[in-house]
């Protein structure tokens, strides 16, 4: 703390970030990048933005990348944000749709930026169990006694369990809370979920961000997107005119725009790491984990006899990293990331050797 700073950032926690450690040969399955590069077609695109052009600034409406995610999803530009990453979606998304005098609810285990916007904008929040099986209970989201949410925000599927909650429930939390803007969190949706984004149409209360650090490969490139009502949007790109109003670069958006139109590279991607999810998922099991149904390109495992925390302190040794949280309820599991089918295999081999 200094005496320079303000009461708000008193009240900040830092962030630790997702860890990137300079290991020889590491196999880094801990913060759910995508095994295989992005599209040749967007690292082409940069190459050639990459020129005198960056003496300009950028199109601070980044009409192009907006009018390809448009054509992709069978909507209008009006409808779609973009921004610096999904987490400035996101964190912009707080700001400006969400009523900031009833506490805003999301659940008790999932993203961890969520509270860390709340923090940041002085927003409520009442955070909702997940189930005995740490899944989402959609009627624990529907009003009761009539009293509004502020907002409601989770991730479909959900992080880190990786559970998916079918598009039908969905629909119901946000027909369910006409009174507040729902807000689902796609960052996963692509490797087996139904996105919520045709719902946006008959419902003017829904906002459904997706990013291209997953599926895409571009963690890091930062683009982020929104979906949903044009007055929805408007709210966005006013907040984000508050803030900056270039936050997407040129090279971000022609990179962005050439990978969401490679359509058969991201489709090929997108199974090669839902086939090793498959593959990982039966071998975790051989192993005795339990491992929890995943819709996401990480799953979340527990072995009934052994510490969680010893697990990955015990692969770390061996180069290999995964995700565990030492957070109630959730500190016997692992998160881990899918790679590649190499890298799941040295995975599985190290476990095998320390369950030995
Ligand atoms: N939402 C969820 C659920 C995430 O796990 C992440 C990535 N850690 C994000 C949003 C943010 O992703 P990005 O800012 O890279 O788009």
């Amino acid at each position: 703390m200094s005496q320079y700073w303000s009461a708000v950032v008193n009240g900040l926690t830092p962030y630790v970030p997702g860890e990137q450690p300079k290991i020889a040969n590491l196999v880094k399955l801990n913060t759910n990048e995508h095994p295989y590069g992005p599209s040749p077609k967007a690292i082409e695109a940069i190459r050639a933005e990459a020129s005198d052009a960056l003496r300009l600034y950028p199109d601070p409406t980044s009409e192009r990348l907006r009018a390809a995610i448009a054509a992709r999803h069978g909507i209008t530009p009006q409808q779609v944000f973009v921004g610096n990453g999904s987490d400035e979606v996101l964190a912009h998304a707080f700001l400006a749709l969400l009523k900031h005098d009833r506490p805003l609810r999301f659940p008790d285990i999932s993203y961890s930026f969520y509270p860390v916007y709340c923090g940041l904008y002085g927003i409520e929040f009442a955070t909702v169990p997940l189930d005995e099986n740490l899944a989402i209970r959609p009627d624990d989201y529907l009003p009761t006694d009539g009293q509004a949410a502020g907002g409601i925000v989770f991730p479909n599927p959900n992080a880190p369990t990786g559970r998916l909650l079918p598009l039908a429930e969905i629909e119901r939390i946000v027909a369910g809370n006409p009174q507040c803007v729902v807000v689902i969190d796609e960052a996963y949706v692509d490797f087996g979920g139904e996105s919520a984004i045709p719902l946006t149409a008959r419902y003017p209360n829904l906002l459904v961000v997706q990013t291209l650090s997953k599926s895409r490969s571009l963690a890091g490139l930062r683009v982020g997107f929104a979906i949903g009502h044009p007055d929805l949007i408007e709210a966005l790109v006013r907040v984000k005119d508050s803030f900056n109003s270039y936050p997407l670069d040129r090279l971000a958006i022609v990179g962005a725009v050439a990978a969401i139109e490679d359509e058969e590279y991201f489709e090929r991607t997108r199974q090669a790491v839902i086939r090793t999810r498959g593959q990982l998922v039966s071998d975790l099991s051989a192993l005795g984990f339990e491992v929890l149904p995943s819709a996401a390109n990480f799953v979340f495992a527990t072995h009934p006899t052994r510490d969680a925390g010893e697990l990955a302190a015990e692969l770390r040794k061996r180069a290999i990293i995964v995700r565990h949280f030492r957070q109630p309820r959730i500190d016997q599991f692992l998160r881990i990331t899918v790679g590649t089918d190499e890298q799941c295999g040295a995975l599985i081999g190290a476990l095998r050797e320390i369950l030995a």
